[in-house]
């Protein structure tokens, strides 16, 4: 009887285990089914604290989890007594119970106290009872811990408490850790944001003070009409496009009579608001593919492309006319004229200077006459006479192969030797001598002959180049690039056929001048690209002269700047191209640019730049542009 009463008692017991582990294994599965879409790590502490403390029956449930410094811990999530409390606190790692697990990686419950030495023993005691802390093991690294304070109904948490809790445990440690994987993925992608948003904001301003830079280095402040620099840009636009489609392009230059006076009279702020005025009397005839500028003073130009002389004529009239009304200045009324001279591409003219000193010329002579306009007429102009002559001889030049190319060396501003040379044009004529670059450059350039030159020029210092790395070792040679021949349609095909391995890229530097086409920016920049994608290196030459800022520069591949010898020459005893040439030198380092002087004529010059920690000295103290045999005599005395 007794031990029937024994067995049904143990059945019993075994029926409420038995149930009581369904129950645990029906909470473990509805944790899991729960936690296990959850990717909110908020929600997940939730979760895991509730069901943990229902499965161990804990008064209070905590998750101290380890922080990002690993030198203390938060408790991050927590469900019962006081819990609301204690969540959010963050404690030194080697604080309490949870220092301890931490320390140990083992979990800390009642059954503890017999591992511990008696001082331990001693310190943990109190907690030991009523706390149970198992790790939180995750698969990358270590998270924390899962705790429980005071088991509810009295008593200690026991030993199946333990098993329980470590089962529970290295489960949600997955979907913790996830969480936390997500959780931190989101805060480092509104980090992202943030930054993303903050370099918008940088770059908006940037693009918008680079843009006010453009408009002041382009436009005329008192007028609002392009400036000089933006009239050359446009208008060399416009003749590479006459060029290619044979149309022709009216130049009119405009000037206003006895503006002097009316200055004078009215004193400068009413005469700027006059030419602020005019300027808007003539730009309302001004079609969207022309350009009206002011050039300074009272001297506006009007570019008409696709116009032939007569057409022309009929604008010119028109824009005078457009004068005929009295303005009105501070109740003064004023009466305004003005003569026009007109030169048309490409009859008077197939360049630039040529065109404007054309108009020029025509202007003056409607000055000087009673007429209002005036075409240009080459038979009153003598010195074109002379210029004919000059055109002719060139092209004799061209064909018979009499230009030359001289070399100056660039040397080392620390070693002062070779690292480079500069290839400069020579034409020695029969008629007229020794004809400077400059004049017979500029005649090449608007008779259509600066391609050929310019290709003839590149393959001659490479064939040099070549003969020279034999000799010495590899040095590149500069060839001065007109910026025509840069812009021209034919230019990247021609120029793959004179460079055809990267070797002869890597002998090659190009040298421009800063006043490069500047609306053609984005066109420049992707020859500029093509051509450096093939080893060459770009040199802005006479930098400072022109209008172009370094940060608009940085945006082409260049490499190397060199400062005008203008700023050069006069350093020594000018504080102002002083600072200027420091100032260059600086930011050109900044931008990762070679620095070259120009120009260095004396021992002073070059002991400043030294100090100043320029790179390459060039200049008649080092020694002048020589034929290729003295070049060699000096390399060879060099070393
Ligand atoms: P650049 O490219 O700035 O060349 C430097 C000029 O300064 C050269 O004048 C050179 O002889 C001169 N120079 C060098 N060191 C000194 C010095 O210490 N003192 C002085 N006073 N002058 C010095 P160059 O040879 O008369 O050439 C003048 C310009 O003509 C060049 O200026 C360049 O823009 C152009 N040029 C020359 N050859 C060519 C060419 O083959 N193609 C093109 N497109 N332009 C060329
Ligand atoms: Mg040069
Ligand atoms: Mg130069």
């Amino acid at each position: 009887m007794f031990v029937d009463k024994q067995k049904s008692s143990n059945i019993i017991d075994l029926n409420r285990s038995l149930q009581q582990k369904e129950t645990e294994i029906e909470l473990l599965q509805k944790t899991f089914t729960e936690i296990g879409s959850e990717l909110d790590i908020e929600k997940v502490f939730q979760i895991v604290s509730e069901r943990a403390r229902e499965l161990i029956n804990a008064e209070t449930l905590l998750i101290p989890l380890l922080d990002s410094n690993c030198e203390t811990y938060t408790y991050r999530g927590g469900a019962g007594k006081n819990a609301e409390e204690i969540v959010g606190e963050s404690l030194p790692l080697d604080f309490g119970v949870c220092g301890w697990v931490w320390k140990h990686k083992k979990p800390w419950w009642q059954g503890m106290m017999n591992e511990l030495s008696g001082d331990e023993k001693n310190r943990w005691e109190q907690e030991a009872g009523n706390m149970i802390l198992v790790p939180l093991q995750g698969k990358r690294h270590f998270l924390g811990g899962i705790a429980g304070l005071n088991k509810r109904g009295g008593g200690s948490f026991g030993k199946k408490d333990l098993s329980l809790l470590q089962l529970f445990a290295s489960i949600v440690s997955v979907a913790i850790e996830n969480a936390m994987a997500v959780k931190s993925m989101e805060d480092s992608h509104a980090l992202n944001e943030d930054y993303r948003y903050k370099l918008e904001n940088l770059n908006k301003q940037l693009i918008e003070s680079s843009k006010e830079l453009e408009y002041l280095s382009l436009y005329d402040s008192v007028t609002a009409l392009p400036n000089r620099s933006l009239f050359y840009d446009r208008l060399s636009r416009d003749i590479v496009e006459a060029r290619n489609d044979g149309s022709t392009i009216g130049v009119l230059l405009i000037d206003i009579d006895s503006f002097k006076d009316i200055n004078d009279t009215l004193g400068h702020d009413l005469g700027d608001s006059l030419l602020n005025k005019i300027a808007r009397r003539f730009d309302d005839g001004i079609n969207i593919n022309e350009t009206l500028a002011r050039l300074g003073g009272d001297e506006f130009t009007v570019i008409l492309p696709g116009h032939d002389q007569a057409q022309v004529l009929r604008r010119a009239e028109k824009l005078i006319d457009s004068l005929k009304p009295a303005f009105i200045l501070e109740k003064n009324s004023i009466v305004v004229s003005a003569s026009i001279g007109v030169a048309v591409y490409p009859d008077h003219g197939e360049n630039i200077g040529n065109l404007l000193s054309h108009a020029d010329f025509a202007m003056y002579e409607a000055k000087s006459s009673s007429l209002k306009i005036c075409v240009y007429n080459p038979d009153s102009d003598h010195l074109a006479q002379g210029h004919l002559a000059m055109v002719a001889d060139v092209r004799t030049a061209m064909k018979e192969k009499q230009f030359e190319l001289h070399y100056q060396p660039k040397v080392s501003a620390v070693s002062g030797k070779v690292v480079s040379a500069e290839a400069l044009g020579r034409w020695c004529c029969t008629e007229r001598g020794n004809v400077p670059p400059n004049i017979f450059i500029n005649v090449l350039e608007q008779n259509g002959l600066i391609d050929e030159y310019t290709y003839w020029a590149i393959e001659t210092a490479l064939a040099q180049a070549k003969d020279w790395q034999q000799r010495y070792g590899e040095m590149r040679i500069a060839v001065n690039l007109s910026p025509q021949t840069l812009m021209h349609p034919g230019f990247k095909e021609k120029f793959d056929q004179i460079v055809k391995t990267e070797n002869d890229g890597k002998l090659l530097t190009f040298e421009i001048t800063e006043n490069l086409f500047l609306s053609e920016f984005d066109r420049l920049a992707e020859v500029l690209e093509h051509i450096c994608a093939l080893g060459v290196e770009l040199s802005i030459d006479d930098y400072g002269t022109g209008y172009s800022s370094l940060s608009r520069l940085r945006r082409l591949p260049v490499s190397e700047l060199k400062i005008d010898q203008t700023f050069i020459k006069e350093m020594v005893d000018n504080k102002d191209d002083q600072v200027l040439v420091h100032s260059t030198i600086e930011l050109a380092h900044n931008l990762g640019l070679n620095v070259v002087a120009e120009g260095v004529e004396n021992e002073a010059a070059l002991a400043l730049l030294r100090k100043l920690g320029c790179d390459t000295i060039q200049g008649f103290l080092i020694s002048q542009p020589l034929p290729v045999e003295k070049f060699n005599a000096f390399i060879e005395a060099q070393s």
